[in-house]
């Protein structure tokens, strides 16, 4: 018998009482003194208030960033300085490691053991990675040819220099994680911010704001607005004093986000929806591709944008590797994120739950055959069963589109050349799996597959140091890694007549 872990008491103090929004140096209610309920996934219940952030409070924030950028303390800081706030702010993250992964589990409903394994080190790593780059932002010198009179010289140079008054819009599929992706490039190259979590989940990046003060950024670099997408965050989108965006979400949002920031061309970064391909040749290592495959699309109960969500394996080991996956499907302990034993825990939400059973749905309807799962567990809370469909096409929504869900789709292949265009075959182009010990096939294949990350007998795979991001309509631009940082810049070139 379990018992479930106990919250920790500065958890439940933090949510207690309806919780504030970051704005300048103040705690702050909405102006209206609007609050929403956040809803706790596991029981459906309500887990705490937040502060409704609005345009009115979108205006503030953006107004705080914007002093902050020009006239506060943060533009004359050393490079090293900023670093050594980074990488504070990453210890501070790693000593309240349990607290934030009770806050992550309660939330966004995953197992507390990942949120502790996973996210919160993660995000601890991200801005200890990002405090390195800090001193790193460099130009170059450029050997200019003009004019061509031998005695006149010139000294060319760039300067890489913050974009400057950013907006970043994040989803709830990893609160913290995608919050920590999104402020530590800002941060490492001195740009200001003015953050919305999503409405679902808000908790971890409101905490995270009190460590950042704690660290000691100065008031105004980072401004934190919890609050509603079509209003607080298309706001963000559409003000004019904000010089970027940076967005993670589903690909239909993204584009209203590009349409939003065409007013001031303000830059744009977007990281979207995904339909990866996972793909499995019959000189796998099996055992290894089966637990791969199964992973790929029931971590994080699927609600991952480079989930394996499309499985091909080829056809001589197709039913090995479908009984596989359906095997450890029908295995896995699903429940509250707070029981020890659980392995994969509730949707995010009762409207993700709803979408997902109806893909599921639209699935076996079309002919789809379910060999695990194919519906909700339990009544309480937002539970569904890991689910393995074969019989599938891609005519087929289920194929075709990304569900977010627990669910994969398995496709038999014949020959190496004809899987690329298969794998290929999506508006999406995140990321891609393939599983041989043929190395000259894995390094062909990767070549040919249009996706931002291809793993090779592995599968969600992250580093703050290696980029991310998408191909197609899975994106503009990179998260991690020194791509991201350039993406934060703008480069100014200095000539000067010597
Ligand atoms: P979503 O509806 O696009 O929401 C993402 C964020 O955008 C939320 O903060 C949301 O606020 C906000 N938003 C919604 N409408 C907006 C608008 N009109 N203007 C400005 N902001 C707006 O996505 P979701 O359904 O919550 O999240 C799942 C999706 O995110 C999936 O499609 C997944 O693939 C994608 N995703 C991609 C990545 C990646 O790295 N590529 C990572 C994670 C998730 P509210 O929550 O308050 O509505
Ligand atoms: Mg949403």
């Amino acid at each position: 018998m379990s018992t479930a872990v106990k919250m920790e008491q500065t958890v439940s103090n933090f949510i207690a009482k309806p919780v504030k929004m970051l704005i300048g140096k103040d705690w702050v209610n909405a102006i209206n003194g609007a609050t929403f309920p956040v809803y706790n996934p596991a029981t459906g219940e309500v887990l705490a208030n937040v502060a409704e952030g609005r345009k009115e409070d979108i205006e503030l924030a953006v107004k705080a960033a914007r002093k902050a950028f020009e006239e506060g303390p943060w533009h004359k800081m050393t490079s090293s300085e900023r670093g050594k706030l980074l990488w504070k702010l990453g210890d501070l993250l790693e000593k309240h490691l349990e607290e934030f992964a009770q806050l992550e589990s309660l939330d966004n409903g995953k197992p507390l053991t990942v949120a502790r394994g996973a996210d919160v080190p993660l995000a601890a790593d991200l801005f200890r990675y990002m405090a390195g780059w800090a001193t790193k932002i460099e130009g170059s010198t450029i050997p200019i040819s003009v004019p061509y009179t031998p005695d006149t010289k010139y000294l060319a140079y760039t300067l890489r220099e913050p974009v400057g008054v950013v907006g970043q819009i994040i989803p709830w599929n990893f609160p913290l994680l995608m919050a920590a992706w999104k402020l530590g490039p800002a941060l490492a190259t001195g740009c200001t911010v003015v953050l919305k979590p999503a409405e679902q989940t808000p908790l971890s990046a409101l905490r995270l704001a009190e460590l950042i003060q704690e660290a000691g950024f100065p008031e105004g670099v980072v401004n934190v607005v919890s609050g509603y997408g079509e209003t607080a965050g298309a706001a963000l989108a559409a003000h004019p004093d904000v010089d970027k965006v940076a967005f993670t979400g589903s690909t239909e949002v993204g584009k209203l986000i590009l349409q939003a920031a065409a007013g001031n061309l303000k830059k744009v970064t977007l990281e979207l929806g995904g339909k990866s391909p996972n793909i499995v040749f019959k000189d796998a290592d099996l055992d290894a591709a089966v637990a791969g495959a199964a992973s790929a699309i029931f971590f994080n109960h699927g609600q991952c944008c480079c989930a394996g969500s499309r499985l091909y394996v080829e056809e001589s080991v197709f039913d090995k590797v479908v009984d596989g996956v359906a095997q450890i499907a029908d295995n896995i302990k699903v429940g509250a994120g707070f029981d020890p034993n659980t392995q994969m825990g509730p949707l995010v939400s009762d409207e993700q739950l709803k979408r997902v059973c109806s893909y599921m749905k639209s699935g076996l309807e079309a002919g789809a055959k379910a060999v695990a799962g194919g519906e909700k567990l339990g009544d309480k809370g937002y539970f569904v069963k890991p689910t393995v469909l074969t019989n599938v096409d891609h005519k087929m929504k289920v194929v075709e589109e990304e569900i977010f869900g627990p669910v994969v789709t398995v496709m038999p292949f014949k020959h190496a050349d004809e899987i690329a265009p298969v794998a290929n075959d999506t508006i999406y182009g995140l990321a891609a799996g393939i599983w041989t010990n043929d190395v000259s096939k894995a390094h062909s294949l990767a070549a040919k597959l249009r996706a931002g990350t291809v793993w090779i007998n592995c599968y969600n795979i992250f580093d703050a140091a290696m980029p991310f991001g998408g191909y197609k309509q899975s994106g503009w631009g990179r998260e991690m890694g020194k791509e991201s940082l350039e993406l934060y810049t703008e480069v100014k070139s200095v000539c000067v007549k010597m």
